[in-house]
């Protein structure tokens, strides 16, 4: 799994992840949950290893990774739009990081065929990304996400971009399609509903640091304080 102690990023001096520690075992869906510029993305890029610490350590498996490269971790990435290759088709965006791993013709049209299936996408294979729904565009990313089986899938919003009933919709799919796939995956979000139905573990942030963590029951039953409270839709 992956660990995380006292991980702290700063900016011109401030800290921006402050002192986060949190852990995420072997296959569980973690998703830090917080409001607008309290430091989401950049402790996501920080575990891509695309931001450098400032103090602190991460360790996966057990093995800090202080110095290793963003594409030596093994790591998957998701964003909001998953920035699909507009003129590829939906087998190709899918299959790209098989073709670039130079895995045999035979052997990928396979997987990808699987992939497809997995998030409920057969025979879109030909398709081409301009005709797919934003749903159907963030299922293509999250396939291409899984095609080499990612010992860590980082996902940063990657259903914030639709519309809010498809939107839980997808949560919940999301959520499957991991825990068919036993993917372990870090999560970022800003909206309460999609940490609630994707993850195994909340962890709520504020301002750079952690202020809670635990089950979607724990937190939703007794949030840290008043504003935790507001922010997972209390009425106040
Ligand atoms: P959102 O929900 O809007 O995506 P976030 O929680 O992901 O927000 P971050 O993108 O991590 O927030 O940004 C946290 C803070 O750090 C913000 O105040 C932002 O302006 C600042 N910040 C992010 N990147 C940089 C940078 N490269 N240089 C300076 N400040 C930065
Ligand atoms: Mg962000």
């Amino acid at each position: 799994g992956l660990e995380l102690d006292g991980v702290t990023v700063r900016f011109d001096g401030t800290p921006v992840v402050d002192r986060v520690g949190m852990r995420l075992p072997a296959g569980a869906v973690l998703a830090v949950l917080g409001p607008s510029g309290c430091g989401k993305s950049t402790l996501l890029r920080a575990v891509a290893g695309l931001e450098p610490l400032d103090d602190g350590v991460i360790r996966y498996a057990g093995r800090d990774l202080h110095g290793v490269p963003t594409h030596r971790r093994g790591f998957a990435l998701m964003f909001q739009d998953g920035q699909l290759f507009a003129h590829r088709s939906v087998a190709e965006n899918v299959g790209y990081p098989l073709r670039i791993r130079r895995r045999p013709r035979r052997e990928s049209a396979g997987r990808v065929e699987e992939l497809l299936s997995l998030v409920g996408l057969e025979g879109y294979g030909d398709r081409s990304p301009a005709t797919l729904s934003g749903g159907e565009r963030q299922r293509v990313a999250l396939a291409r996400a899984l095609a080499v089986e990612p010992r860590l899938l980082l996902l940063d919003e990657p259903l914030s971009a639709l519309d809010s009933s498809l939107r839980s919709r997808l949560a919940g799919d999301l959520r499957s399609i991991l825990v068919a796939a036993g993917t372990t995956a870090l999560l970022v979000t800003h909206d309460h509903d999609e940490a609630f139905a994707v993850a195994d573990r909340i962890a709520l942030m504020r301002s750079g640091r952690l202020v809670q963590q635990g089950t979607p029951g724990e937190v939703w039953r007794a949030p840290a304080d008043a504003e935790a409270a507001r922010f997972l839709g209390y009425a106040s």
